[in-house]
């Protein structure tokens, strides 16, 4: 061997991959709040309290807030089924949330309810049958395909918050750039320097937003559910693990073992929540919504959230669900397709989900 560290003359072979001292870190189960593998009910909830309070740690989620957040609504628009108000909410003193409230037509006492999240795009518009310049659509488009309109047709009010970097909430120059164009990318980076991640702020505005439905005399409080897709998808993850108001969640085209997706692939800065491996995969904090109904949804084809990794993120999930006694809680809808929204299946579990007062 010619290589000898001590010697003048001899052959290097180092490979310097910049990735290799955290990929050791990764395979090194280093998870502080590893998913209990005990059926032991005491155990598993010790775990969820105690993997809780980090975790809106790491979000930087401030104290939730005992009252209800105050709110301005447009007069409302009547269509077809259903009425649709613009509304705003204050979720933190210096943060106003657009909204669209979809309330259906013919309710005869509290309805169920659902927190509709949307993914990159053009914000809550592109949920609720919106282009983006305002028309209305006659048929469900783009990945996320109406799913807020969807879930209102099968009787659920619904309230799509508009994400902050998204819609209505950019910076001037990218509205001024085209709709779809986000301002993720300044926000994610003022967040993680600010130690306020994006994401967590995101969260926060949908944790506000639960304590709005529950105001709401059209609504069972106890029966709001979530749903989520992409980008949406992790919100949706997060707002369910932390909020057990949540009755039951759907997370489409996100739901994947990080190092499947967004640790292979670029995918945009608002997916990064500092510090989280150290504590937990993502199966670790969908665990935190066992034994509440689960459904992921995931497309055969979809390029940044990988079929693989999706499946191994989920058989981890389906064992904390097992061991449980909630398997029958959890389900997953493989539909042919890409990064999008199905619906095939999600859309009335959802509503079974938020039907029975069990
Ligand atoms: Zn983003």
């Amino acid at each position: 061997m010619d290589r000898n560290e001590n010697t003048i003359g001899g052959t290097l072979d180092s490979q310097f991959r910049p990735l290799a001292w955290y990929e050791a870190l990764y395979a090194g189960e280093v998870r502080r709040f590893a998913s209990p593998t005990t059926a032991d009910p005491a155990l598993w909830e010790s775990w969820r309290v105690a993997f809780r309070e980090p975790l809106r740690q790491r979000l930087a989620l401030p104290a939730s807030e005992p009252s209800p957040p105050v709110f301005t609504v447009a007069p409302p628009t009547t269509l077809a089924g259903y009425r649709r108000v613009y509304l705003e909410y204050a979720s933190a003193p210096d943060t106003i949330v657009p909204a669209w409230l979809l309330i259906p037509d013919d309710l005869t006492g509290p309805a169920p309810a659902v927190i509709a999240v949307h993914g990159h795009g053009s914000g809550m518009d592109d949920l609720v049958g919106l282009n983006a310049d305002g028309s209305e659509r006659t048929e469900p488009q783009g990945y996320h395909q109406d799913f807020a309109l969807a879930l209102c047709r099968r009787g659920m009010i619904v309230l799509a918050p508009e994400l902050r970097g998204f819609g209505r909430r950019r910076e001037p120059q990218d509205q001024a750039a085209g709709p779809t164009n986000s301002s993720c990318h300044a926000a994610a980076w003022w967040g993680i320097l600010l130690g306020k991640p994006l994401l967590g702020s995101r969260v926060g505005d949908v944790l506000r937003g639960i304590d709005l439905l529950q105001s709401l005399p059209e609504v069972d409080a106890r029966r709001i559910g979530i749903m989520g897709g992409s980008g949406g998808g992790a919100v949706a993850l997060f707002a369910a693990a932390l909020d057990q108001r949540l009755r039951a969640a759907v997370i489409s085209n996100y739901f994947c073992i990080f190092k499947a997706s967004i640790l292979a692939m670029q995918h945009c800065a608002c997916n990064y929540l500092p510090g989280l491996l150290q504590d937990a995969e993502i199966y670790d904090v969908a665990a935190l919504i066992a034994p509440r109904p689960l459904l992921i949804e995931a497309g055969t084809d979809d390029p940044i959230f990988p079929l693989h990794g999706v499946l191994a993120a989920y058989e981890h999930l389906h064992e904390s669900y097992a061991l449980q006694g909630a398997a029958r809680q959890l389900d997953r809808d493989v539909f042919v397709g890409g990064h999008q929204i199905s619906g095939a299946h999600s859309y009335a579990w959802l509503a079974r989900a938020l039907q029975s007062d069990s």
